[in-house]
């Protein structure tokens, strides 16, 4: 483990080529491991001390560069010293396939994928990534003794009236896990939505196949490598470095103040006919007025009620039988 010339970029640019990643000491102790191609394991020099096992996922959009970024620079200072590693840390490369091409993904998208959906795409380059992913967080979390962590970091194309937001995947019958929503508000997190169905999203897998406290993140703008302001993502770059140095344990007392919402419905798209009454450039969360007519779908039509309902991921373009956005509303916890 004598490498002290590789660099986490160097490790980025070996990862999306496919090459083998040597094992690597981190110089204030521990050790980096890859595990498999896109997965890499950080250890720390006490390994019994880890209390919180965190599993960062970068680039399930290919487009979505910044938080690969933002989790290079982190492994780059744990390499060089600069940080010391208190947690067990699993970094997965989502989709190395469409990061390398800058693309949202090559055949399917890949966070639709998951849950076991990719067994009825096999066709599907990105069939593979999901299998991959949801394996090796199964062997990571399968080991655990302590607190289990998983964050999704993602940005997107379209603007949002709540910059940074993160979605809690359906729980089923868990409790709201509130601490870890209040360290999200001191992480930047803007706004929390609180997903009410299954959905076949990574970290729906992951919090309910493995029971782990599982969150998607959207950070801000998705942008090309080298075209990030990382001066925008300093929330959860400040918050990833007190969690993996062991400074907290990416948990924080619950601010009420921080607006949650619920999916109220899904606009799906029934036929060809369908038509959304949004302009294209439409911030997620856009208020939606009262009797306003969302979208209508022949002699479908669906009407806001008032009640501060907002829309969220618009896309008519999808294929019918698709969700075309979903409406969701403010929600207090019990
Ligand atoms: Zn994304």
């Amino acid at each position: 483990m004598q490498t002290p010339d590789y660099t986490a970029a160097r490790l980025l640019d070996d990862a999306l080529a496919g090459r083998a990643v040597p094992d690597l000491a981190l110089a204030a102790g521990g050790s980096l491991r890859m595990v498999t191609d896109g997965v890499f394991d950080l250890l720390p020099a006490q390994a019994g001390a880890s209390n919180t096992d965190v599993l960062l996922t970068v680039g399930i959009h290919g487009n979505e560069t910044a938080p690969v970024e933002v989790v290079m620079a982190i492994i780059d200072d744990l390499l060089h010293g600069r940080l010391t590693l208190a947690r067990r840390t699993r970094v997965q490369l989502g989709n190395p396939d469409a990061l390398r091409s800058g693309e949202r993904y090559l055949d399917y998208d890949l966070n639709r994928l998951f849950d076991g959906r990719h067994a009825a795409q096999p066709d599907m380059r990105e069939a593979a990534h999901a299998r991959r992913l949801e394996q090796t967080a199964t062997t990571f979390f399968s080991s655990s003794h302590g607190a289990r962590l998983h964050l999704d970091l993602h940005t997107a194309i379209r603007g949002s009236l709540f910059e940074k937001f993160a979605i809690q995947p359906y729980l089923h019958e868990r409790p709201t896990a509130r601490a870890r929503l209040g360290w999200l508000g001191q992480a930047g997190i803007e706004a929390v939505l609180l997903h009410s169905a299954p959905a076949a999203t990574f970290s729906y897998f992951t919090s309910h196949r493995l029971g782990v406290d599982a969150y998607t993140l959207e950070l801000g703008k998705a942008r090309p490598f080298g075209h990030n302001d990382l001066s925008r993502f300093s929330g959860i770059d400040r918050a990833l470095r007190a969690l993996l140095g062991g400074a907290d344990d990416g948990k924080a007392d619950f601010d009420p103040a921080l607006p949650l919402f619920r999916a109220r419905y899904d606009l799906v798209k029934r036929s060809e006919a369908f038509r959304l009454n949004l302009a294209d450039s439409v911030e997620n969360f856009t208020p939606l007025a009262a009797g306003f007519v969302i979208a209508e779908d022949g002699e479908e039509r669906w009407i806001a009620e008032g009640g501060g309902e907002r829309i969220l991921f618009p896309n008519p373009t999808v294929r019918p039988g698709l969700r075309a956005g979903i409406v969701v509303e403010p929600v207090t916890l019990d």
